[in-house]
């Protein structure tokens, strides 16, 4: 970006890719650069500055950035002064060799240094190439507000920690984002006060493993059980969720706090991988399929009423059919309301890309990812109709796609339910019985007006 540009306040266009994580680092990133006279923009060909957050997690994920990099490079020929930035987990993982390969790219920041931004885009407007990449021990954005960049103004991310301590072997995500750090308590309060002083109704509190959330100083440790009940008392009125649960973590503390506060919502998303022990052992998950039954265990006998998801993988090298019918019994025994499934991708030096062979081919990896969504959309078309005459209290967070005469919100247990628009506006809660579904919605009717 030149001087000129500077000047007269140089348009943001800003896309994000991959989890919650990246969601709330681009808010942080649009914060950051907002202060020093930066806007945003949602139209790409008015930019003075494109950064594209990205996502290293699985190689799919990348290969779309690289796509959208191409499509940059179309800008750039007929703008030659625009300054292309790539930020986030893939910045991280490549370095320079991001700059090397796509000369279009004049900018790379890895996750911990966003603060470095506007000084490094000084550097790039004037010709040079930059790049940060230095991880962090202590970097939490704490006193950063992020700026929201969601359209509904109901519900946010705030993130509670970062990085990972864990290594599950697959995993990139302690190699990109560095160790696990803890932010301070009194921050994220304040941040979900001022978002429900704003009118916002709902908060995700989010970090790889929320469960080992442990903030200390010299007099005081706050673990995950009494942040979520800090949070959950500034307003019966405010929903908070969290996001993601380890399930060699997740403690009956935290089961017991949920089931203490009526707007602590009803769902826990805990990533199980697979349901073969060995398995398990070999993904250095630090914990056994009858492990993770007792936590499930645990849900359902302190929550009832608790909507249970979780993230599966097919194809880990050395799974047998066996292991694979051991996925499919978890699956059936738990009763997921929801799963996110994925084909197992090799990432460079992690310990598995290091150590163990990707022996599955592709074609057994499909195969046996099709059988798991296939199971997965029975059992949530199940889940779906034993909500059929049940009452539930719904968020509205927008217009239906299909019909301006409907809205849309969740429940509690995060299930996606549509129903007459009536008065309600987004932000209300309202009550509504179901009365029907379809694979992916439930549709109910109002109850109270
Ligand atoms: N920290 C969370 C946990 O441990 O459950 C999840 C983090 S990761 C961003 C989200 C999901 O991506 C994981 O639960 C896993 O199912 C999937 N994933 C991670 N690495 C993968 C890989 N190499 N190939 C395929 N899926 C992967
Ligand atoms: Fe990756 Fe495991 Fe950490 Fe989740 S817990 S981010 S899967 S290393």
């Amino acid at each position: 970006m030149s001087d000129n540009q500077a000047e007269k306040h140089p348009k943001l266009y800003i896309e994000t890719y991959g989890c919650q994580m990246n969601i709330a680092d681009s808010e942080v990133v649009v914060s950051v650069l907002k202060d020093k006279g930066y806007s945003v923009t949602e139209d790409i060909n008015q930019a003075d500055v494109i950064l594209v957050n990205t996502c290293s997690i699985r190689e799919n994920a990348e290969q779309r950035v690289w796509g959208r990099l191409d499509v940059f490079k179309q800008i750039k020929r007929k703008k030659p002064e625009l300054t292309v930035g790539v930020i986030g987990c893939m910045a991280e993982r490549l370095k320079e060799k991001l700059i090397e390969e796509e000369k279009t790219v004049d900018l790379v920041v890895g996750p911990d240094a966003y603060r470095e931004l506007p000084k490094l885009l000084e550097e790039a407007g004037s010709g040079q190439k930059a790049i940060n990449v230095i991880l962090s021990k202590e970097e939490t954005y704490a006193d950063i507000s992020p700026v929201r960049l969601d359209k509904n103004k109901v519900s946010a991310f705030v993130s509670i920690m970062r990085g990972c301590n864990n290594m599950c072997s697959y995993c990139i995500v302690p190699y990109v984002r560095g160790g696990e750090r803890s932010r301070n308590p009194q921050s994220i309060i304040k941040e979900v006060d001022d978002l429900f002083q704003k009118g916002y109704k709902e908060v995700t509190l989010i970090g790889q493993n929320v469960d080992s959330y442990n903030w200390h100083n010299q007099s005081e440790r706050v673990k995950f059980a009494q942040l979520l009940e800090m949070v959950a008392k500034i307003s019966p009125k405010l929903r908070v969720r969290f996001s993601t649960s380890h399930p060699k973590d997740m403690s009956d503390d935290v089961l017991y706090t949920m089931a203490m506060y009526n707007n602590i919502c009803n769902h826990i998303h805990l990533p199980a991988q697979s349901g073969s022990t060995a398995i398990l052992e070999k993904m250095n998950r630090g914990y056994t399929r009858e492990w993770y039954m007792d936590r499930i265990n645990a849900i359902k006998r302190i929550l009832p009423d608790c909507a249970i998801s979780t993230d599966l993988m097919t194809g880990f090298p050395g799974e047998t059919e066996v292991d694979h019918k051991d996925t499919l019994s978890l699956m059936e025994w738990v009763k997921y309301d929801f799963a996110f499934m994925f084909k197992y991708s090799e990432r460079p030096n992690t310990y598995a890309a290091r150590h163990l062979r990707d022996d599955i081919p592709d074609s057994v990896k499909t195969e046996r990812l099709t059988e798991i969504i296939d199971l997965q959309n029975k059992i949530s078309e199940e889940s779906k109709k034993e909500d059929l005459g049940k009452t539930f209290e719904v968020l509205v967070e927008g217009v239906s796609k299909r019909s301006k005469e409907h809205l849309f919100g969740r429940t509690t247990q995060n299930k996606v339910v549509v129903f007459p628009r009536s008065n309600y506006k987004i932000g209300d809660y309202v009550t509504v019985e179901i009365i029907d579904c379809t694979s992916a919605t439930l549709i109910g009717d109002l109850v109270s007006e």
